[in-house]
């Protein structure tokens, strides 16, 4: 296979023809695959699903004293807040355990920023002139949802492997209407990247003009390796804390990727003081969240061994999937240059560089043949990718036999945009 800037115009329309043919014989197949979403396979949910049985009678539900039945303990049961300190490595007491997911809490304390106001807060951001938020690209979006419902402008900063662009975040928080950052700093969503540790370092040691600067560190993939061992984190409460910014950092997890997306436990972890002035508010908005469901999760995970132990069984199933989309891509994509993607050993996708300005119609492409991926643009935000190239699979959710298919149509459907593209 030659590199299709090298052909000819006669052989790229040769190329065409023929890749034209198989696509017309994948479009009257009447297929229907999704690789839009991260999702669980089934497989995945089977394996935790002992979680529905591991309380069955009254007596199961006390829990140091307490009775999970009942109202109270509106900022979690200790037991709880116990493993997500030691699987995130804070302190019990800087753990806040909320209801089924993390993106709720993360809407939540946006809202109150509005509404009330952070812990040092001059005013709710809702009487701000204006408020902007840095949005390391591509990224995650329903983070970027969030802040454009807020009506918030949202900047785009540049990500490398090493994360993102901080020459870039360091000048910008120096002006006051800078007021947060969303974060995924492990196995990032799309491009499943650690942030280096000199990145975090500069993060940590950020000095926003805003003094109610967020930083929202989503750490949504924490202990999500697919391949190799666990990869050990920094605790972004202590770098904070240390750098002198205790306030500045709210770190995000949950158990969705774990156990049952919709029906997990969502994790908030930040300072004392943060803890303590977002009780204040959450106490008129809640009188507890579901506590049953805590204690599910403490019974069937019961310490960070017992986690990581589930976490390989879950690798075990995705590690295949990864590598049905990287084979196909170094196979079918890698010889003609007109892709680059990334390929992470954790976290839930592959953010896969299509030739500028083909994105969209790859995107097409694919829906017609009856493959579902996610919106082109959608790792950026108001989903305007600039370049039009970025497309983020995300291989979990079908069996390898259909995810090998849809990777075929895939390639497919990137060569003939590209030729497309190229001009024929
Ligand atoms: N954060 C990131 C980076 C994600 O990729 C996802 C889901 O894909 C979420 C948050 C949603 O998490 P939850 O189910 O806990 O709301």
């Amino acid at each position: 296979m030659k590199a299709y800037s090298e052909l000819t115009l006669q052989e790229r329309r040769d190329e065409l023809a023929k890749l034209q043919k198989i696509y017309d014989d994948y479009c009257g197949r009447g297929l229907s695959l999704n690789m839009a979403r991260g999702k669980p396979g089934a497989e995945q949910l089977d394996l935790v699903s002992d979680l529905l049985t591991v309380l069955s009678s009254a007596d199961d539900c006390y829990d140091d004293g307490i009775d999970v039945r009942n109202y109270g303990n509106l900022t979690g049961i200790p037991s709880a807040k116990r493993l997500f300190a030691e699987l995130l490595g804070t302190k019990p007491e800087e753990i806040l355990v909320g209801g089924n997911a993390s993106l709720n809490l993360m809407y939540d304390l946006i809202a109150k920023a509005y509404t009330h106001g952070l812990l040092h807060s001059e005013r709710p951001w809702s009487r701000e002139p204006s408020v902007k938020f840095l949005c390391p690209v591509p990224g995650y979006d329903r983070h970027f949802k969030i802040s454009q419902s807020f009506g918030m402008e949202m900047i785009p900063i540049p990500m490398d492997e090493n994360g993102p662009d901080m020459d870039k975040v360091e000048a910008l928080v120096r002006n006051p209407s800078v007021k947060g950052m969303w974060c995924v700093p492990k196995y990032s969503n799309p491009g499943g990247i650690i942030y280096s540790d000199a990145v975090i370092d500069r993060i940590a040691y950020l000095k926003p003009a805003a003094p109610d600067f967020a930083l929202i560190w989503d750490n949504a993939y924490f202990i999500h390796e697919f391949s190799g061992e666990f990869v050990p984190f920094r605790d972004m409460l202590t770098l904070c804390r240390e750098a002198g910014s205790p306030d500045m950092v709210y770190e995000f997890a949950s158990t969705s990727k774990i156990t049952f997306p919709g029906a997990g436990v969502g994790v908030l972890a930040a300072s004392v003081d943060n803890q303590k002035y977002i009780e204040s508010l959450l106490t008129i908005e809640t009188i507890s969240y579901d506590k049953i469901n805590q204690l599910r999760h403490v019974r069937f995970l019961k310490d960070k061994a017992g986690t990581l132990a589930l976490m390989k069984r879950h690798a075990q199933i995705l590690a295949p999937k990864f590598t049905a989309v990287l084979d196909a891509l170094d196979e079918e994509i890698a010889p003609l240059g007109i892709a680059n993607w990334t390929r992470p050993k954790g976290g839930y996708f592959v953010s896969l560089d299509a030739m500028p300005g083909t994105a969209k119609r790859v995107v097409a492409l694919m829906k017609q043949a009856g493959v579902t991926l996610t919106g082109a643009g959608a790792t950026y935000p108001l989903g305007m990718d600039p370049l039009d190239s970025n497309i983020r699979i995300a291989p979990t959710l079908p069996p390898v036999s259909e995810l090998k298919l849809a990777m075929e149509i895939l390639c497919v459907c990137l060569r003939i945009s590209a030729l497309e593209k190229l001009g024929v």
